[in-house]
């Protein structure tokens, strides 16, 4: 897969991308990842890429020009239009749904906003979809680009070292995690889960998968609307109810 990342700043975007699993996988051809300067494609004498708002208010607006040659020269590169996401704190909210499903694409790339935003003409004609990493807002869409390009790629093939790693994860199935315990055995006069230390499989699953309900029944029970649960979660869930 590969990702392009339309950024004015693009060091911001290389510094994280070349560190730790990412750096990794981009190194070993798992995922390709570019940041594109869009101020090299600006046509103004002084490379200017922004501009005030019609109507008066605070604030810069990045100029239609700048970005739509950049995306054409893209487009060029690549022999097709790939699928352009503009991130964006008025965007569909992320989750791990959305990622398994741009994480099936061959191209995206990724529009990072800056000072006021985007001219509105450059959403409607080129942007494919717009994506917010929550209701806050930013000072530009690297960071949001930076959360969307590794939550794609940690779900290709290689990137992880076992690629089925993050089925088990918190969201992946709609269930959070279950807690996780590393050596030593006893830390501060706290002890790990004896069924964790048991080696019995069979337990260590339905401890973890127990868990796992309790923890979302206890932190995110909206979940667990669109969770694919089985008799014996739902006998647990009962159980858990009947406890209150
Ligand atoms: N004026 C815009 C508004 O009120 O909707 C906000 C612009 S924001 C200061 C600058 C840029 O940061 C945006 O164009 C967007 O690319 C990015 N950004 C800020 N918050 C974001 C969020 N929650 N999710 C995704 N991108 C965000």
């Amino acid at each position: 897969m590969r990702i392009d990342i339309l950024t004015l700043f693009p060091d911001m975007c290389n510094s994280v991308l070349g560190e730790s699993i990412i750096g990794r996988a981009r190194e070993n051809g798992c995922v390709e990842i570019n940041s594109i300067n869009i101020r090299d494609y600006t046509l103004d004498k002084h490379n200017r890429v922004d501009d005030a708002p019609y109507g008066g208010g605070t604030g810069m607006i990045m100029q239609t020009q700048p970005i739509y040659d950049c995306f054409k020269s893209l487009c060029e590169a690549l022999g097709k239009k790939p699928k352009l996401i503009y991130m964006s704190p008025q965007g569909k909210v992320l989750d791990q749904q959305k990622v398994k499903e741009l994480a099936k694409e061959e191209n995206i790339a990724i529009l990072c906003g800056h000072y006021e935003g985007v001219d509105q003409r450059i959403i409607d004609e080129i942007v494919d979809e717009e994506i917010s990493i929550g209701d806050y807002v930013l000072t530009g869409g690297e960071l949001p680009a930076l959360i969307l390009a590794d939550s794609i790629s940690r779900m290709l093939p290689g990137v992880l070292a076992n690629d089925d790693a993050f089925q088990q994860e918190s969201h992946y199935s709609s269930l959070l995690e279950y807690p996780q315990y590393t050596r030593p055995v006893e830390w501060h006069g706290e002890q790990v889960p004896q069924v964790l230390l048991s080696g019995h499989h069979a337990n260590i699953e339905k401890w973890r998968r127990e868990q796992s309900l309790k923890r979302t029944y206890e932190r995110r029970p909206d979940m667990l609307e669109s969770a694919d649960l089985d008799k014996n979660d739902k006998k647990y869930l009962e159980s858990l109810k009947s406890e209150v």
